[in-house]
């Protein structure tokens, strides 16, 4: 296990910025139009630069073109439009407090509609299925519903609590201490979110640009500027196309933060998922419309590989196709506390194999 100071030094480093050569997501393998997206020369003065073209730097553009009418906004990606995190991940929208997943999901469906995305997105309504895979574990999780009931009634029928019983026979899953249901969904989501950029630049022209492959490698601020307002860009921008100003500037960098923003290093660190795609063939039943799951166990440590095994598999399943969504982490810290995702631990994607089938009753 690694020691308080190894944890220490991985938290703290510097990220560095994107890699230039991240693995192939699934999500991506059809990439958008807008994938490498850029004016002709970077913008010498905007309103608004944000870094970052994920989900968060697509909200905050959004957000920012439609309450400034005049602002100007560039978004800034080191490499393909939406290429971080929201470009690979599970696709899973749930909240363990249902209440807030309510009201999530309906601002959720709201901007899929807006934006016509309801096919692109293959956004599905459906139950989430949380399966504990010890006693301990369900029982933790059924007290904490009952206090969570008991302090908030109107919270009261969104967890349908099931026995072990039911979560085999209904459900088809083996080894389970119990489960519970709750209200969720699924959705593409670099569909989703490239889509919405489209629409932006359409509906925007002139006040937002996307500045894609444009590493931010520095921002600097003028302290000449703190005095009364004498230029309104005081932010310099040094990208790999050269300089940028702007009057403010918006981090959407996700683990990269500590990279430009070192006051941030052991507050954001990155930490690296492992996802897979997976074809179950005519075994398993499609179920993609009707429930995502959720599989907690107790977290793993085993000495001789240092792997740790961090308690959650999750798991979505596409109803055109059947594949699986799956992902779970069985990695050593340092691979997992880490930026670099021009690889994937060869161990990570064999351990998701091999635990799959087990929990429909197959062998892995
Ligand atoms: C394997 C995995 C599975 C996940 N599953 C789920 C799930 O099922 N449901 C869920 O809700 N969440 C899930 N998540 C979490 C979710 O993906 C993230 O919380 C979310 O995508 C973060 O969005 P973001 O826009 O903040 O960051 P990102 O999408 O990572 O965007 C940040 C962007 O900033 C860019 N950038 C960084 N530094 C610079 C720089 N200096 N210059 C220019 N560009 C820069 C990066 O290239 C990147 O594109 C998962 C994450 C992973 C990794």
């Amino acid at each position: 296990m690694a020691s308080d100071k190894e944890l220490a030094s991985l938290v703290t480093a510097d990220p560095g910025l994107p890699r230039p050569n991240p693995t192939q997501s699934y999500w991506q393998h059809i990439p958008h139009p807008l994938a490498n997206t850029r004016s002709e020369s970077l913008p010498s003065e905007r309103d608004y630069a944000i870094i970052g073209s994920g989900i968060t730097g697509c909200s905050v553009a959004k957000t920012l073109l439609e309450h400034h009418p005049t602002a100007t906004v560039t978004v800034l990606e080191a490499r393909t439009l939406c290429s971080g995190a929201t470009g690979r991940n599970g696709g899973q929208m749930a909240a363990n407090a249902g209440e807030e997943y309510m009201h999530l999901a309906e601002k959720m469906q709201e901007l899929i509609e807006e934006y016509d995305a309801v096919e692109a997105s293959e956004m599905q309504k459906l139950q989430k299925l949380r399966v504990f895979m010890t006693d301990s574990k369900f029982e933790d999780f059924q007290e904490s519903i009952a206090r969570l009931e008991a302090d908030h009634p109107s919270m009261k029928g969104i967890y349908t609590i099931l026995d072990a019983d039911t979560v085999l026979k209904e459900y088809g899953i083996h080894g389970a201490s119990g489960g519970a249901l709750l209200p969720a969904g699924t959705v593409w989501p670099y569909r989703l979110v490239t889509k919405v950029f489209d629409a932006l630049l359409k509906k925007y022209p002139g006040r937002l640009t996307i500045e894609t492959n444009t590493a931010v490698e520095a921002v600097e601020y003028d302290e000449k500027f703190l005095t009364p307002i004498t230029s309104v860009f005081p932010y310099t921008l040094r990208t790999s196309r050269g300089p940028m100003r702007a009057a403010s500037v918006i981090y959407c960098t996700n683990g990269y933060s500590g990279h430009l923003l070192p006051c941030l290093r052991g507050r954001i660190h990155p930490f690296k998922g492992t996802m897979t795609v997976q074809d179950p063939g005519t075994s398993i039943p499609n179920q993609g419309k009707f429930v995502s799951w959720g599989f907690h166990y107790p977290p793993t440590y085993e000495p001789d590989t240092q792997r740790h095994g961090y308690g959650l598999y999750y798991l979505g399943q596409s109803a055109k196709t059947g594949y699986f969504y799956f992902g779970g982490e069985n990695t050593r810290i340092d691979e997992a506390v880490s930026a670099d995702d021009s690889f994937v631990a060869s161990h990570s994607v064999s351990h998701l194999q091999s635990v799959l089938p087990r929990f429909f009753g197959k062998r892995g």
